[in-house]
């Protein structure tokens, strides 16, 4: 529809009506809402609501689905300035990348880093990010500030590794974790969270607290888990386990945890899933760009293992999100097994949804249109080719919805996006002040590529070579010209 204007939907209090509600029992047709207080304080037969709500308008919204905001469960929001820098590289990059990257941050990169990231977000979909903890040298607080500001929901992760020379002691890493667990009681969009970067990074001891401490109050400890086959095999090496056997091991296996990525799972890691009740993060792009294997969420899924999709910061785009993880399921197990329905489009909404806020211990606050939940949800206008004739609409959202067709996005029942771009701030501004400032970090930042430049790997290719891709005459291994890159060659 094209009278429909941010005006309309901007009180604090809105009755809204539109075609179709995605509600936790599948699409209703003639349901409304009832946004009051940044929550849903009403969802049933649109008639209902405006009987029981009579000093309320409805504002009509032909031609549009009201569904959850997609939660990303796995993202690194300060690393937004290098998520091209990652492409064509291979796996364990926070060595050469994402490291050195967040070590040249400061204050103002950070934020704006952060800022960008968020915005990003909210413009694929996204109502709530997960952010695994920056290695910023930066109070932390800076990227709470960045994602209020935004408008996105936040579960901030504070990095309490402690086991290598980069780490603080034990004592310090728990107190500092306890203080941030305490520090945004409260606050309507950041929820605090631990994370340690990969189970070795943090001694035994302190990944039990951190397990002990964020249960106790009711947050989760993010960890990358079982990504890499490099990171498998050092963990096998040094301490003869697996890295999520090691986090069992240790007793830090259990509701709290977010396993990031856990790719690489055997039968047993998957029981060992299941029996403690430990969530995954599924991240089916970041295994495409620069993983080893996809996890095998059809499976966890048919286990009732627990578990959200996320982006790894690879792109803030939620039905590219949910598209891949369908997709990487077909590609990786249903077409070996002849599962031709792979998760038949909806578990893949539901993970994107209800089950990423579940995983991130946020199931009765956010991922649903349900009375009592935070009105975090999007407005998708479904009038275009795309979506006609509908015949399944969860499956069409997966493999035909598109985050041009979000016309609206609310967390906590504030209108923060419109067709794009926010009502209330300026995001080209942003966007502008990013494009100045993410070349200086970079510049700044020790970055190792292995990989070319695009432009680079073509020139390459349209030269002859020696065989096995060896580097060229004249032709950097990568574009060694480009400032704030080493060859990893040397
Ligand atoms: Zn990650």
């Amino acid at each position: 529809m094209t009278d429909l204007t941010p005006d309309h939907v901007s009180a604090d209090t809105l009755l809204l009506v539109p075609d179709v509600t995605l509600t936790p029992d599948g699409p209703q047709e003639g349901y409304g809402v009832v946004v009051a207080h940044g929550t849903f304080v009403g969802v049933g037969p649109a008639e209902r609501l405006a009987r029981t709500h009579p000093q309320l308008t409805p504002v009509r919204l032909p031609g549009h689905v009201l569904m959850p905001g997609f939660i990303d469960a796995h993202h690194h929001l300060t690393q937004s300035f290098g998520a091209a820098l990652a492409f064509g590289e291979p796996s364990e990059i926070f060595r050469r990348v994402w490291v050195p990257l967040e070590a040249a941050l400061d204050e103002e990169s950070a934020f704006v880093a952060t800022k960008l990231a968020a915005l990003e977000s909210l413009r694929g979909g996204f109502t709530t990010v997960a952010d695994a903890g920056t290695r910023a040298s930066v109070d932390v607080d800076v990227v709470a500030s960045a994602a209020r500001e935004a408008g996105i929901r936040c579960v901030l992760g504070l990095v309490c590794n402690d086991a290598d020379d980069e780490g603080d002691a034990a004592g310090a890493v728990l107190a500092k974790a306890e203080k941030h667990l305490a520090r945004y009681d409260g606050d309507a969009l950041i929820h605090p969270s631990l994370a340690v970067s990969v189970p070795e990074a943090a001694t035994p001891g302190t990944l039990r607290d951190t397990a002990r401490l964020a249960a106790a109050a009711q947050a989760v400890v993010q960890i990358h888990v079982n990504e890499h086959l490099a990171g498998v095999e050092r963990s096998l090496v040094r301490f003869g386990l697996r890295p999520l056997e090691y986090l069992h091991h240790v007793g830090a296996l259990g509701p709290q945890l977010v396993a990031a990525h856990a790719t690489l799972l055997t039968p047993a890691e998957v029981g060992l899933l299941a029996d403690t009740g430990a969530a995954v993060s599924y991240n089916p792009v970041a295994s495409a760009w620069k993983g080893n294997a996809v996890a095998p969420a059809t499976t966890l899924a048919a286990r009732g293992i627990r578990f959200g999709l996320g982006t790894d910061g690879t792109r803030g785009d939620a039905f590219r999100l949910v598209e891949a993880a369908e997709f990487a399921q077909r590609l990786m197990y249903g077409l070996a097994t002849g599962d031709s329905s792979c998760g038949a489009g909806w578990t893949w909404l539901e993970h994107g949804a209800a089950g990423g806020a579940d995983a991130l211990g946020l199931g009765t606050r956010t991922g649903r249109i349900a009375e009592g939940a935070a009105a975090d949800f999007l407005l998708v206008d479904v009038t275009g080719p795309e979506m006609h004739p509908s015949w399944d609409l969860p499956w069409e959202l997966v493999r035909r919805g598109n985050r041009d067709q979000i016309t609206a996005v609310f967390v906590a029942g504030r209108l923060r996006l419109w067709r794009g771009w926010p009502p209330d701030w300026d995001g080209p501004a942003l966007v502008r002040r990013a494009a100045e400032l993410g070349p200086e970090v970079v510049r700044r930042a020790s970055v190792v590529r292995a990989h070319p430049t695009s432009e680079a790997a073509r020139t390459r290719a349209a030269a002859p070579g020696p065989p096995g891709g060896a580097p060229v005459r004249g032709v950097p291994r990568v574009a060694a010209d480009a400032p704030g890159f080493r060859s990893a060659a040397r």
